[in-house]
């Protein structure tokens, strides 16, 4: 081989090289769609997650468990994971010690006997976690999820538009990410096929909350019985 050939082909492994990269390590994802359920936004996800073959978590809101509780149901019955997302929504910074605590309270209670189990985790409306909100969350023997990397796809803001939604809930994604989103958001519902395949590309799999707190916490023994939530 002379320098030219050597040359030409040193070039070409490396082409190589960088073409296929490392193969990227495994991440555990959970993907979370916050509050439903209404049904005409609520079926055509579970539809669309049927086919994907991907369970999510899904934070309900007590008041619309309430008037829609075949959806809720559905959802349920899908395999899909309920979280706790508060009686109506309310910020819970605004609320007093027995407003917070009824939010939680009534949601659970509502989810639970509308679908027949209770959730494990309460996912705070607005993320809004202090240490008063974690002590009300405990004392009704839920969790709030806290997790290791909180991806915003901002789904919710009505000025970002399909492609940043896309760009926003697949950048910088992490093994133990919960990427956000709505289940009201069309934009994320026509992406949604997009967003799964680049996240598979990215070697992420796909878990719900319990899940994915199992998966990273193997050694916390198991709170629950086969099917909580
Ligand atoms: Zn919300």
């Amino acid at each position: 081989m002379n320098v030219r050939m050597f040359t030409i082909a040193l070039l070409g492994a490396l082409s190589m090289t960088f073409a296929h990269g490392a193969p990227e390590a495994a991440k555990r994802v959970a993907l979370v769609f916050d509050d439903g359920p209404r049904p005409a936004d609520a079926e055509p996800l579970l539809t669309l997650l049927a086919r994907e073959k991907v369970t999510v978590t899904f934070s309900l809101v007590g008041l619309r468990v309430a008037e829609s509780p075949a959806t809720a149901k559905a959802i349920f019955v899908a395999g899909h994971e309920i979280a706790n997302h508060s009686q109506t929504h309310a910020h819970p910074r605004d609320l007093d010690d027995q407003a917070l605590q009824s939010e939680v309270a009534n949601a659970q209670q509502k989810i639970a006997a509308t679908v027949g189990a209770a959730p494990k985790w309460y996912w705070p409306p607005f993320l809004e976690v202090d240490a008063r909100v974690r002590s009300t969350v405990a004392r009704a023997s839920l969790k709030i999820y806290e997790p290791k990397l909180l991806i915003v796809s901002k789904d919710y803001d009505l000025s970002v538009n399909a492609d940043a939604i896309f760009r926003n809930a697949t950048t910088g994604v992490q093994d133990g990410a919960v990427i956000l989103f709505h289940e009201w958001s069309k934009e994320t519902l026509a992406q949604l096929p997009a967003i799964l395949a680049e996240l598979r590309r990215q070697n992420c799999t796909f878990h719900t909350f319990s899940e994915l707190d199992a998966a990273l916490h193997p050694q916390t023994p198991s709170l629950g019985e086969s099917r909580s939530m």
